[in-house]
């Protein structure tokens, strides 16, 4: 667990629900940081100063949508290695609660690498409903830029989330180490000429086989 991450966790946590010496920031508080009305309808942004708490994150920056009855908050904590930690919020008119489905729990999340299966593809670090998630958009074609490792020799695909290190992953159907790093576009033909040619062969092997079957049916035993 990254301390610095923890730390700016905990900060934000302070100023959104206030603790014993003061209270928690309320959405008008949040309208006077980020300039609203003035800077405009939004959303609009406001990053939080450089403190001793925030010393181990690159930023914070408080995202206010006003025009959103459903979200109006969105916070963004910026760690070292660049990636981004994002929390939703609405005013219930007294404090910030989550939006049903949206992700508003003040510490890191433990990252769970583990490798899930959905449809036919693989997905590897992303929890369940964002594998779901993405699953849904590779079929639709919509998930252009996502990352994954081709497998050559038996057409797994293996969808992976930036903060997991592809390399060393070996297949999940085959075993294979040697593994082809793709990202999807929606620029190529639809289908990989490596996959189309594993297909090729899966489909060649079968009809090999069948005709095996067929000849032993007619030759006897
Ligand atoms: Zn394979």
């Amino acid at each position: 667990m990254d301390p610095g991450l923890e730390a700016a966790f905990k900060h934000v946590e302070r100023l959104l629900y206030g603790d014993s010496g003061r209270l928690g920031l309320t959405i008008y508080d949040l309208e006077r940081l980020v300039g609203y009305p003035a800077r405009g309808e939004g959303p609009l942004s406001y990053t939080l100063p450089k403190t001793q708490a925030l010393s181990g994150v690159q930023a914070v920056r408080l995202y206010y949508y006003p025009k959103d009855p459903n979200l109006q908050l969105i916070v963004e904590i910026e760690d070292r290695e660049g990636k981004k930690h994002l929390r939703h919020f609405r005013w219930n008119g007294l404090t910030w609660e989550v939006p049903e489905g949206k992700r508003g729990e003040l510490k890191s999340t433990e990252e769970t690498p583990g490798l899930l299966k959905v449809g036919e593809d693989y997905f590897l670090g992303f929890p369940r409903e964002e594998a779901v998630e993405l699953e849904k958009e590779v079929r639709k074609g919509e998930a252009l830029g996502a990352k994954y490792l081709l497998c050559p020799r038996c057409g797994a695909r293996i969808f992976y989330a930036p903060s997991v290190r592809p390399e060393g992953v070996a297949c999940p159907r085959c075993g294979n180490t040697t593994l082809l790093f793709k990202t999807l576009s929606g620029l190529e033909p639809h289908k990989d000429p490596l996959e189309a040619l594993a297909e090729e062969q899966r489909a060649l092997r079968k009809a090999i086989e069948e005709l095996v079957a067929y000849l032993k049916r007619k030759l006897g035993p």
